[in-house]
């Protein structure tokens, strides 16, 4: 089976540090494999959504050189494929409605006891739509840190695959993009771990064959969080991208000959794919970067 990885930024804020560490890492793992690397905007989420993110984000994907294959695919415009999944569970009974609010939640120990399973209710208005467990996952092997467990309550509850205020859920769309558009391993940050038990439920609950995982170490900022946009992590530069790529190919464990600053990015992103091991790429799951001095 030839293997089809991806990049799945969500158009929150422009990529930072910890972004580009994704897309490279997913990057050199399809390329080194002679592979797919296929892009996709997770554009679930306009709320959070900044505007004019999507095209910086491919803007800056070329800036690095990382050239993808095929279309960009863009959630926004997927919302059938997701709606229909859902119809045909809620018809099958698999899917109910629920109007638990998160405070109701919260006072009962912050996960969600089945309470409105068995209640048939049939407004969708201010109901959320939940998937019934029927294939809990509380463990799974990961391809650099081997078997990581998910917390049993985690595992084991009926999740959210539509909200409240209309929108679709993560976990829903990425396994059924994924599914739709071939991936074989999904590359990305660790951060993603807990909601990897609940995506492979929903492998095994719509009949498919999961991806593989490969979960990439998590770049910490100085006041140790993950660094995001949430965060207001700094927008890496797309004039001068060579300091933020040699920065994040050494976080991700590769050695590098002192003059290969000499080389152009592209000469630099193929010297990535020729020389791409897992077994160099660290085992922690969170990393504080050191950068490199950035003066000129
Ligand atoms: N869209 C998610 C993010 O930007 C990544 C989803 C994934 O790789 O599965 O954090």
């Amino acid at each position: 089976m030839s293997y089809i990885g991806r990049f799945a930024p969500s158009p929150s804020g422009p990529l930072h540090f910890g972004s580009l560490v994704a897309a490279l890492g997913s990057y050199f793992q399809a390329k080194s494999q002679q592979g797919q690397w296929l892009v996709r905007i997770e554009d679930l989420d306009p709320p959070r959504e900044m505007p004019g993110a999507a095209s910086l984000i491919l803007e800056t994907l070329e800036a690095y050189q990382l050239h993808w294959d095929g279309e960009v695919v863009y959630q926004s415009q997927r919302h059938d494929l997701y709606q229909h999944q859902i119809e045909h569970w809620l018809q099958s009974g698999q899917a109910y409605y629920c109007q638990c609010t998160r405070k109701q939640i919260k006072a009962t120990g912050g996960f969600y006891q089945g309470t409105c399973r068995d209640l048939t209710l049939n407004q969708p208005d201010n109901c959320a739509i939940r998937l019934k467990m029927t294939h809990p996952i509380y463990q799974f092997e990961d391809e650099k840190h081997g078997q990581l467990t998910i917390p049993t309550a985690l595992a084991d509850e009926d999740f959210i695959i539509k909200r409240r205020d209309g929108l679709f859920a993560y976990n829903l769309a990425v396994v059924l993009d994924d599914i739709d558009q071939g991936i074989t391993e999904v590359v990305r940050g660790a951060d993603l771990i807990e909601p990897t038990g609940r995506q492979i439920s929903l492998y095994h609950m719509l009949g498919k064959a999961p991806v593989s995982y490969l979960h990439l170490p998590l770049a910490l900022g100085d006041n140790g969080q993950k660094l995001s946009k949430q965060n207001h992590a700094p927008a890496i530069d797309n004039r001068n991208p060579k300091p933020a790529l040699l920065d994040a190919m050494r976080f991700l464990g590769f050695e590098m000959p002192q003059d290969i600053k000499q080389l152009s990015v592209s000469e630099i992103i193929d010297w990535g794919v020729k020389n791409w091991h897992l077994q160099q790429l660290p085992a922690s799951i969170e990393i504080t970067p050191r950068f490199s001095n950035r003066s000129p």
